[in-house]
């Protein structure tokens, strides 16, 4: 029987743009997956200077983004978890929802890779859920070989099977936060809903 897949996709979305929309639309195909869930992550007021958008606002931009395509759902299971929230307890929450036969990924850009060494129990994670890795426009194909040492080699041939070729979508949140302050032009790169969203809550001044 073939096992059933279900693609996580956790980030701030602060806010969710269409570079996200585009890569996870092509994650579906390519994993062959029966649905993708955006997941955004609670976001520490004290860490972040601003002009950033509430939990809320993250969460209801993410839900008019994705509310036009039926492969895409959105959870709010790290928003309302009491911090701090991991991604390994996420995928073991989705694990136990879906059940031992679906097989979870959960999707990460190129450029979190160097990161992923102060993930929480990131061998596990490995270990537990299809750590998915895509491309991301600007900067360089993941390169797992250097964390071998750390990890082992199975764990690295298991990340480099899953590296997915999604288009490059030059779109970054930090970009799009820039051209809002400074009143530059944001369209294309977020959905008209989105944008019609920040105005009407002033996000981003
Ligand atoms: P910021 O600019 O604030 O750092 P971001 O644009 O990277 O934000 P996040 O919400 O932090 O957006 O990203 C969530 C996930 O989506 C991360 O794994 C990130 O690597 C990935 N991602 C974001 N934008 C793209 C893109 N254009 N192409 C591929 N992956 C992306």
């Amino acid at each position: 029987m073939t096992r059933r897949r279900i693609v996580l996709f956790g980030g701030s979305f602060d806010p969710v743009h269409r570079g996200h929309t585009e890569v996870a639309k092509a994650a579906i195909e390519q994993i062959h997956a029966e649905k993708l869930i955006f997941i955004p992550a609670k976001c520490s007021p004290l860490k972040r200077l601003s002009p950033h958008a509430s939990d809320e606002d993250r969460l209801n931009m993410v839900t008019l983004a994705t509310a036009d395509d039926a492969e895409f759902a959105v959870s709010d299971c790290e928003l309302t978890r009491p911090a701090p929230s991991y991604t390994l307890d996420t995928v073991r929450l989705f694990q136990r929802q879906y059940g031992p036969d679906t097989t979870i990924h959960w999707l990460l850009g190129a450029d979190n890779v160097k990161d992923l060494v102060y993930w929480h129990k990131i061998e596990e994670l490995i270990d537990e859920c299809n750590l998915t890795t895509m491309q991301r426009a600007g900067y360089a194909p993941p390169d797992f070989d250097r964390f071998e040492l750390l990890w082992g080699e199975p764990r690295v041939v298991k990340l480099k099977q899953n590296v997915v070729q999604t288009p490059l979508v030059d779109v970054s949140s930090t970009e799009v936060r820039r051209r809002l302050t400074s009143h530059e032009d944001v369209v294309g790169m977020l959905h008209p809903d989105v944008i019609q969203y920040i105005g009407e809550h002033r996000l981003y001044q």
